[in-house]
């Protein structure tokens, strides 16, 4: 069920924390447009990451959320990123029902150094990776490809250029808010010519002529934009699409939930050799803190049935 964007509906009241699918009419485009608010600045203040490194985590979250929510799969998209810069790594990953979190390893002396805090020198030279994992049983899709765009986006769109999969953009942003909060949004959009969008593509000239189109509304897009809590959704989408008509289907909600727990944990402690165990034993007790929601579990011997010597 799509409903078609008009003027009078871009004032609907404003969600926030959501994935919003569109379609532009009469084109083999779509696309998704991801807002973040509370969902993302719950990632980021728990771990109390300086500005730069939250933005970027950020970015990397609203990436996530955008490529899991144009994906057809079950299970969780995982946006990893490995390099040699002060900012060593990156990890956000989102499940299809909406729970986003994720986290980034830094070297403090090395971020310290720093006198510019841009893309390049934050994370240096090495490589993002996609792991779409439709859990157990099944394969993991993996792609992998340089950092070696000038942003986050710029290495996605790298990616899906040389896969040469499906003509694809995406643009993202974040930033904190008046009130100190941070806030990250993305649009991405693709062609899928197979699936035909509404079947009113006439030819390749159109279809490309209307891609080329969409091409600079999204590169049009200011930062701000993506990010405003005060701008809705499909004021936004309008604002980009208006000549051709745009449509948009449900929305999908998104939150900050972590996948660890007590019980988790202590199944893969229990799953270790005894020696193994016994040599996580610090101070008489196990504690482990979880390093996306940075939740400590201790675990006493009692607790997995252990008798220390
Ligand atoms: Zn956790």
């Amino acid at each position: 069920m799509t409903t078609a964007i008009t003027l009078d509906q871009t004032a609907s009241t404003l969600d926030d924390n959501l994935a919003q699918p569109y379609m532009v009419h009469g084109t083999d485009i779509s696309g998704r447009l991801v807002r973040l608010g509370s969902a993302i600045d719950d990632i980021v203040t728990v771990h109390d990451y300086p500005a730069p490194i939250a933005a970027l985590l950020s970015e990397a979250a609203a990436l996530a959320a955008a490529m899991a929510s144009s994906l057809k799969f079950e299970g969780k998209l995982i946006l990893q990123t490995q390099s040699d810069g002060p900012v060593g790594m990156l990890v956000a990953d989102v499940t299809t029902d909406g729970a986003l979190r994720g986290y980034a390893q830094f070297n403090e002396a090395d971020y310290s150094a720093l006198s510019m805090h841009d893309f390049r020198s934050l994370v240096g030279k090495g490589y993002i990776a996609f792991t779409v994992d439709q859990g157990q049983y099944t394969e993991r899709y993996q792609g992998i490809v340089d950092l070696s765009g000038a942003n986050l986006a710029e290495c996605i769109q790298h990616y899906f250029h040389q896969s040469d999969q499906v003509d694809m953009t995406v643009r993202v942003a974040a930033d904190r808010d008046s009130a100190g909060k941070w806030r990250a949004g993305a649009i991405l959009a693709q062609r899928l010519p197979e699936i035909g969008g509404e079947g009113e593509v006439s030819d390749g000239a159109a279809a490309r002529d209307a891609w080329d189109r969409a091409l600079a509304f999204i590169n049009s897009v200011q930062p701000d934009e993506l990010t405003d809590a005060d701008l809705p959704t499909e004021t936004l989408l309008y604002r980009l699409f208006h000549e051709d008509g745009v449509r948009v289907s449900d929305r999908q909600a998104l939150r900050h939930a972590c996948q660890c727990s007590e019980d988790r944990l202590k199944t893969v402690l229990l799953s270790l050799s005894a020696e193994e165990l016994a040599d996580c034993f610090i101070d008489g007790v196990v504690s482990s803190t979880c390093e996306f929601c940075n939740t400590t579990y201790v675990f006493k011997p009692e607790d997995l049935a252990v008798t220390l010597q």
